[in-house]
């Protein structure tokens, strides 16, 4: 079999949510959106059914796929619904709908619902990433006719930061400001921070967190560093199949890109662009091979990779290489790249997924 995986490790994501929990306080919903931000929806769930307070997916669908895989509880729909269709799915499945625009408010108004059953629906403001939302002065009025739509039994007023992690702006800041401004004296729960402000803006902290990014392990204020408390949640690695010398002057894979200066020795590994790992890392990213940092070199390709093991003389074929986990932040290989973590991870495919712990 190819060696070639992504090891998943279910206590750490346990770790990390509890870390979270004990931050924030009160309520926190694990967010599984993008198949678990790429570590699996389905057995992150399960794993964190015991402990989590509830679960967030991005749209309805998400939501479905973890309800007949049998996992209960709160569920939140961030997106919403995007129809009719979608509404009744959440009221079938109890999934809480996001409410950030007019025509959902209408949808619930024209909602047929069964006698005894009401929503609990999350208010979205924005109060100031000017995404989706409603403007605050407009918060009261959509909560008085939710209300009164009589279809709606409970109310989470929510917000989204676009700067929680750059501790140096006052975005933030004015973003709970606003968000407490538009909701003063209405009733309802308050859900306002990302794993960004459960770190690090306590002001933020309301009746329910939702925590996506630091669940996996990753630092979201310094993605590039290793976060002291958290721990990586996947490990992507691949297997050395074959090894050979380059002579100096000796050019590497495609564009030449790589053009040995001394005599090198390379490992080939079995893991490429395809599987999820950007074909964008230069040469000098950093791996981990038998306790140490090495480098990759030359042009990425589909199906494999190249790392400079002239170093590290013990170092061959059937030894694994760490692309990222407990010894590189995936982050670290995000920033090399120009994107963030978050990216990185929902890419992973192809690769055999294994569970631990
Ligand atoms: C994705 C998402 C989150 C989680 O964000 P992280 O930065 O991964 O913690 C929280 N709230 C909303 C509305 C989201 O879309």
């Amino acid at each position: 079999m190819r060696p070639a995986r992504a090891r998943i490790d279910l206590s750490a994501l346990r770790h990390n949510y509890g870390v979270a929990r004990q931050t924030h306080g009160g309520q926190v919903m694990a967010v599984l959106k993008a198949n678990g931000y790429g570590h699996g929806a389905i057995p992150c769930a399960q794993a964190l059914q015991q402990t989590a307070d509830g679960f967030a997916v991005a749209f309805v669908a998400e939501g479905v796929a973890l309800r007949e895989a049998g996992i209960q509880g709160s569920l939140l729909s961030l997106e919403g619904c995007f129809d009719m269709d979608e509404l009744q799915q959440c009221v079938v499945l109890d999934i809480w709908p996001v409410v950030h625009q007019l025509a959902q408010v209408e949808q619930i108004e024209r909602l047929d619902l069964p006698a005894g059953r009401s929503l609990h629906v999350w208010l979205k403001i924005d109060t100031g990433m000017h995404r989706v939302g409603f403007a605050p002065d407009a918060v009261a009025t959509i909560h008085r006719r939710l209300l009164e739509s009589g279809k709606v039994g409970q109310i989470t007023f929510m917000t989204h930061f676009a700067q929680a992690d750059d501790l140096a702006v006052d975005a933030t800041r004015l973003q709970i400001e606003r968000f407490n401004q538009a909701t003063a004296g209405l009733e309802g729960g308050r859900s306002l921070s990302n794993s960004a402000a459960i770190q690090a803006w306590p002001a933020a902290y309301g009746n329910w967190g939702r925590q996506g990014i630091s669940l996996y392990g990753v630092d979201p204020v310094d993605q590039t560093r290793s976060h002291p408390e958290l721990r990586a949640v996947m490990t992507l690695e691949a297997g050395i199949f074959a090894e050979r010398w380059l002579e100096p002057g000796d050019a590497l894979s495609y564009g030449a890109t790589f053009v040995a200066e001394r005599r090198t020795r390379i490992g080939l590994v079995a893991l490429g662009y395809a599987d999820g790992y950007p074909r964008s890392a230069p040469t000098g990213t950093a791996v981990w091979v038998r306790g140490q940092r090495t480098r990759l070199v030359g042009r990425v390709c589909m199906d494999m990779l190249m790392v400079d093991l002239t170093d590290l003389p013990e170092a061959g074929s059937g030894d694994w290489v760490e692309f990222w986990g407990p010894h590189i932040p995936v982050g670290e290989i995000a920033a090399a790249v120009g994107t963030i973590s978050y990216e990185l991870l929902c890419n992973v495919k192809r690769v055999a997924f294994e569970y631990q712990g």
